[in-house]
């Protein structure tokens, strides 16, 4: 059985692109540095490919930053005010991406979303009217005549028309319908080329079509498509349309009558409902099924006897010649290879499939499914008929024992509110932030000091101790409201407690990209997940005792710290969601126990897993995720006030599941967003009290009390003046110190401007 591939990591089995693209933006390495270290990782991630047999290897997967910009300047989709800098070629595209600011010009960087339900994120191409669609297929040409020149014969893959026109944002006067038609042809253009030079198949990536479709968005894929594949027929290339993220319910009939050569469906994500398709519409005739059937986002081993089920059940309808499996999605989204850990026990990493062993993998799947790979499949059968962990009856008990009750704040949030006031006695606009302050090298020189034996634990301690009473100085002298201990103690959000929870695991290169030159090593949920011991009890009580003010606990939700994380496959999302919930609860009420009056619980990621289906978005998530969150805080006393605090505004379409979180008051991101979501708090007479990000704290800019003022002027005349805080947008631990206090005395004097009007 053939095998297929839909992307590979790019960033390097050592992060090399990362750190290569960062010499080149510092100006310490040349482009030609950059560009050689970029061919490196192409050569390594075709040459897995090709040694494991696999039958259709990308190429053009490989980016400098991200697929879906590099199709914008494939369609020389690129803004005006980027040209005029007059950059090389390179440097335009990192403008795009990244901004610039020098001697040619400042330009802000075209804006990010998330891609599909990732934790990566795509640069959102823009459009306006006077743009002229053009077709420049050189880079693609030559990534293929470069791995053709290595002997991997490749399919050349690129984000496809349909869903670079939904994701693209349109600043004038015309519509995706209005470009649909160049955009077409630019792509006939490009897969010509690719045709001429060699190219018997190219893949176009369609994730798109696993999102919500509609008859607007079906007319706009046969309009594309239409044009797209008689001319690349003609050309005599074979198109293969690439799905995943989920299934393709409402566009089926549409893709299926297209006239593709190979369709490519994901049977993880998307299992049930396309292979209920499959069964009861079948497949288009005489085209090829390429099937996702390996996991392509979670690192732990296929259980290869589930696998093969899927692959008889596709087989039975689709004659088995023509099906290939592959994996769910690109691979983009795991690590490069489990060879790179040294840390972790052979016991545990026997469990994990980064990109290369997912190769493995699939190898040994086609095997099976052609009647071989018997040891692999006895192997397979052992690792997973074994008990990978032991369960911790107590938690499970105790999720298990869980009642309506646990999950219900008492009393209701109105009365709630009238304890609170009368305790804290806040002036009007209270101000506060949302929790780090900047980190530091110093800081960070100190943990790693710490990590690698140079300073005791208790010096360590110390030092902590002595950054928070700076920082506990500093905003007594500010004279912010609610005071925050500063999180110096902390790496990340979600590592620092999955430190001291039992259940996690850690990796050591387990790198993954989230946007551009960032990469993330998620922690992996390995067992049943519970709190050894009180975690920042400590550091909130040593910052209380130094002042009367209100101090600020700071946790990370439940929802935020599984998303953030790999889950395990074998219980579901909903059980380890509750099981940390637990935990987190349990510090809660310790904080409450050690006279800590305010307590925020941030889920940052709450949204980031909503399912792409919005008929899904309940039964499949938030019914349990928005309760997950309620459980945490619900034991505390009517007067401990409950924070939360979100990275985005974009929320306006769940904005009753954000109040049912039946937090006291939440703080989110608004201040590069529009804001239309206080519209959407005020028709949706948002209950919690609210504090939209005053200032953007992404950049070193230091906002003036004037803006200050009228950005709540702003937000006031939305929502009123009754239950507004005032704070910048998100932690502070990214600055650096001058700017952190210039921009938070600001706030403060702006407040205070506000209390007398
Ligand atoms: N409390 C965290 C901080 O201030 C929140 C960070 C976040 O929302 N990403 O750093
Ligand atoms: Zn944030």
């Amino acid at each position: 059985m053939k095998t297929s591939v839909i992307g590979f990591p790019r960033i390097g089995d050592d992060r090399q692109l990362k750190k290569a693209s960062e010499a080149f933006f510092a100006g310490k390495a040349s482009e030609d540095e950059l560009q050689a270290v970029a061919k490196s990782i192409r050569a390594e991630a075709w040459n897995a490919q090709k040694d494991r047999g696999i039958s259709f290897i990308p190429s053009g997967d490989f980016s400098f930053y991200d697929n879906v910009l590099d199709a914008a300047v494939m369609l020389g989709a690129v803004p005006e005010r980027y040209k005029a800098l007059g950059l090389s070629p390179l440097e335009t595209y990192f403008a795009m991406a990244r901004g610039y600011q020098g001697p040619k010009g400042d330009v802000k960087a075209l804006p990010m979303k998330k891609w599909f339900n990732t934790n990566y994120h795509y640069i959102v191409p823009e459009l306006g009217d006077g743009d002229v669609i053009s077709a420049d297929p050189s880079r693609y040409v030559a990534e293929f005549e470069e791995a053709k020149a290595q002997g991997v014969v490749t399919v050349p893959s690129l984000i496809g028309p349909y869903t670079f026109l939904r994701l693209a944002r349109y600043v004038g006067e015309k519509c995706r319908h209005c470009f649909a038609g160049d955009v077409a042809n630019a792509y006939a253009a490009v897969i010509e080329a690719l045709a001429k030079a060699g190219a018997g198949r190219v893949a176009l990536a369609e994730p798109a079509l696993v999102l919500d479709t509609d008859a607007d968005d079906l007319s706009l894929f046969t309009k594309v498509y239409s044009l797209v594949l008689p001319a690349s027929r003609k050309a005599g290339a074979k198109v293969a349309l690439q799905t995943y993220f989920g299934d393709i319910r409402d566009s089926w009939d549409a893709v299926m009558s297209a006239g593709f050569d190979a369709i490519g469906l994901d049977f993880f994500e998307g299992r049930e409902r396309n292979l209920a398709c499959l069964r009861e519409k079948g497949f288009a005739d005489g085209a090829t099924l390429l099937a996702g059937v390996v996991c392509g986002k979670n690192i732990w081993r296929t259980d290869y006897a589930a696998a093969k089920e899927t692959i008889s059940a596709i087989c039975s309808t689709v004659p088995r010649d023509r099906v290939a499996i592959g994996a769910s999605c690109s691979l983009l989204h795991v690590p490069w290879t489990v060879k790179s850990e040294k840390t972790l026990p052979q016991d545990v990493l026997k469990h994990f499939a980064f990109a290369i062993e997912k190769l493995d993998e699939l190898k040994d799947l086609g095997d099976l499914a052609d009647g071989g790979a018997s040891t692999a499949f006895d192997a397979n059968r052992a690792l997973f008929g074994g008990v990978r962990v032991k369960a911790d009856e107590k938690v499970r008990s105790a999720v298990a024992a869980l009642t309506n009750a646990d999950f219900e704040r008492k009393p209701a949030f109105a009365e709630r509110e009238a304890i609170q006031r009368k305790r804290f006695a806040l002036p009007k606009f209270p101000t506060t932030t949302i929790g780090s302050f900047p980190q530091t090298k110093e800081v960070r020189a100190k943990r790693a000091a710490l990590r690698k034996g140079e300073i005791t634990p208790a010096q360590y301690e110390e030092y902590i101790k002595a950054k928070i009473a700076e920082c506990v100085r500093l905003q007594e002298d500010i004279g912010l409201d609610i005071l925050v201990h500063g999180e110096y103690e902390r790496n990340d959000m979600v590592e620092y407690f999955g430190d001291h929870l039992d259940g996690f695991v850690f990796t050591d290169k387990a790198w993954v990209q989230s946007y551009g030159t960032r990469c993330v090593k998620p922690p992996i949920v390995w067992g049943d997940i519970s709190r050894r011991e009180p975690i920042t009890v400590k550091w909130s009580v040593y910052a209380q005792s130094l002042t009367k003010k209100p101090m600020k606990g700071m946790l990370t939700g439940p929802v935020t710290i599984l998303n953030w994380s790999f889950p395990r496959e074998d219980i579901p999302l909903r059980d380890q969601t509750l099981q940390i919930a637990l935990a987190i609860r349990a510090e809660v009420l310790d904080l409450e126990a050690a006279g800590i009056p305010v307590i925020q619980i941030d889920e940052a990621a709450l949204r980031e897993k909503l399912p792409l289906r919005r008929e899904d978005w309940r039964p499949k998530y938030l019914d349990w995720a928005i309760p997950a969150f309620r459980l945490v805080h619900s034991g505390v006393r009517p007067e401990t006030q409950i924070h939360t605090h979100m990275c985005y505004s974009e929320f306006g379409d769940i904005i009753r599941d954000i109040d049912a979180m039946d937090a006291d008051v939440i703080t989110f991101e608004a201040s590069r967003a529009d804001l239309k979501v206080l519209d959407d708090l005020k028709a949706a007479d948002f209950r919690t009290e609210v504090g939209p990000g005053v200032y953007d704290i992404h950049s070193p800019r230091v906002p003036s009390v004037e803006e200050i003022v009228a950005a709540v002027g702003k937000m006031a005349a939305k929502v009123g003046t009754e239950k507004l805080w005032i704070n910048p947008d998100c932690g502070l631990k990214t600055r650096g110190e001058p700017e952190t206090e210039a921009s938070l005395r600001n706030l403060v004097a702006a407040a205070r401007k506000l209390r007398l009007s």
